[in-house]
């Protein structure tokens, strides 16, 4: 990866001192700071551009800075770091004020101790490790929340966890002013894909709104004969193409009738500026199919999607795409479909009616058209495809009635012992962290819904990370979880997010 991945995106570097060391320390601090800020800024890790700020001194300065990023719409957060003390009742204000993320690097410019000429002038400049101390306190005594990375700033594994902040930051950055449109409303009766569309605004910034599926059919109508053909053909070179829907095929409309869907879905997106988007089978009103490949490729293109009209698990694979962005692997929305229960071996097959991502494909993906069950219109069209194995996660974003919870399950996604030649959807075979029976206990003690966020790339870091800057509960199901802990946990976070909320 040469090319940042957020080549549009700032984190600023604030380093905080004293007046008290004297202009030629400050300046020393200040060449530090320099070099430390451009260095990160050139490192292939890290995803965005890091810009150096002058040295801040006096609590103006500090409040100045702060309220100066609240303002930069292009700035993501904040990196600071104390070269050194920096005593910490100057930052109050300016923390108080600050309403972008922020990471605290502590880290020192040397990284070693120079045994034989270390001397008070070394220890009076590189006072990092009291100083950082200084300004942790404060962050806990104001119960902010933020990152805390330790290292050298020349350390790869201090690096690796920044650029995962970075990345959290930058989902945060996008979910501020993100839209997502839900074309009808949702599945009838069902609980989990419900919530509050106004805490949901007032906890990660974007909008949920709905249309009719006829905003969406005029769309539709208006795709072009040649924009269709020019996309079917699109189709033919990127997937291998089943025999029913190949020119002379007997099912051959069906893939005009999917381009020209995908083409009315991305023509409403575009124009409205959204970043995702639900659908139901429940209300197709003038399309004659639900979509498949549509949401298939716009999911492979960074929108969030779900079915169903999940408008929170949709929101949820958008900031899962954004923090993947540049890594290996993909990201698609999901479901835990079926079992598979054998003794020797207990996993979950997941998949959808139709829409999982082609970014998590292995190899080329067919494209193919079966019959659907439910819903009543024409075959769909859609992409068929298989998931490498290799290490995974699941997430779920549910709504508890006055707040959100963030569950995660990490699994390892096994290749099927036999080829399921019938299946006619995309799939992932995976089996779960601790064991089957141990993580779905888990998962529906804690609520966890049937959606989810699957990822191949993202971390539970990365989404640990988010969860903190959006201030929201985060549960783990791991290698680790045994159900006694995880009851008394559940129960205890109940607790703490009804005190720390309030009224
Ligand atoms: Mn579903």
């Amino acid at each position: 990866m040469t090319a940042k991945a957020f080549p549009a995106l700032e984190v600023w570097f604030i380093t905080g001192s004293q007046h008290l060391y004297g202009p030629a320390v400050l300046q020393q601090v200040a060449d530090d700071a320099r070099t430390i800020a451009n260095s990160l800024d050139a490192s292939p890790q890290i995803p965005v551009n890091v810009v150096f700020k002058p040295v801040v001194k006096t609590s103006e300065e500090i409040h100045a800075i702060c309220q100066e990023a609240n303002a930069a719409a292009n700035c993501t957060g904040l990196i600071t770091w104390m070269h050194t003390f920096s005593p910490a009742k100057m930052w109050i204000a300016g923390l108080m004020a600050l309403q972008k993320p922020f990471a605290q690097f502590h880290t020192q410019f040397n990284r070693d101790i120079p045994w034989d000429s270390i001397d008070m002038d070394f220890m009076n400049l590189n006072q990092t490790a009291h100083g950082g101390r200084e300004f942790g306190f404060i962050g806990a005594r104001l119960r902010l929340r933020r990152k805390i990375v330790v290292g050298h700033w020349q350390d790869e594994e201090a690096l690796a966890r920044l650029d995962v902040w970075m990345r959290a930051a930058a989902a945060w950055h996008d979910s501020q002013r993100a839209k997502f449109a839900r074309f009808g409303d949702n599945m009838r009766q069902v609980a989990v894909t419900e919530g509050d569309k106004v805490a949901a605004q007032m906890a990660f910034g974007y909008s949920v709104n709905g249309y009719g599926v006829g905003d969406l059919v005029a769309h539709v109508n208006t795709a072009s004969a040649a924009a269709v053909d020019a996309l079917v053909a699109e189709y033919e070179s990127a997937y291998v193409v089943a025999e029913p829907l190949c020119k002379g095929g007997a099912m051959r409309s069906s893939l005009a009738d999917a381009a020209r869907i995908e083409l009315g879905i991305r023509s409403f997106l575009t124009d409205g500026g959204f970043a995702g988007f639900t659908t139901t089978f429940e209300d197709l009103h003038g399309l004659t199919q639900l979509p498949g490949i549509a949401p298939q490729r716009l999911m492979a293109d960074g929108y969030g999607f779900a079915g169903e009209g999940d408008w929170k698990t949709a929101a949820l694979v958008r900031a899962m795409k954004v923090m993947g962005t540049g890594l290996a692997g993909g990201t698609s929305f999901m479901e835990d479909y079926t079992y598979h229960l054998h003794p020797n071996g207990m996993s979950v097959l997941g998949a959808h009616m139709l829409e999982i991502c082609p970014s998590i494909a292995a190899g080329k993906p067919s494209v193919e058209v079966h019959p659907l069950g439910i819903g009543g219109k024409a075959d769909p069209v859609r992409l068929v495809f298989n998931v490498p194995a290799g290490p995974a996660l699941n997430a779920s974003l549910m709504y508890m009635g006055k707040r959100f919870r963030l569950l995660i399950n990490t699994v390892d996604v096994v290749t099927p012992e036999a080829p399921l030649p019938k299946l006619p959807v995309a799939r992932a075979l995976w089996i779960p962290h601790p064991n089957l029976k141990m993580a779905a206990a888990a998962w529906i003690q804690a609520g966890g819904a049937h959606h989810t966020g699957f990822s191949q790339s993202v971390t539970v870091e990365h989404l640990e990370d988010f969860a903190e800057i959006a201030g929201v509960e985060t549960l783990l199901i791991d290698r680790k979880t045994e159900m006694r802990e995880f009851k008394k946990e559940l129960r205890w976070n109940d607790l703490y997010y009804h005190l720390a909320q309030g009224l």
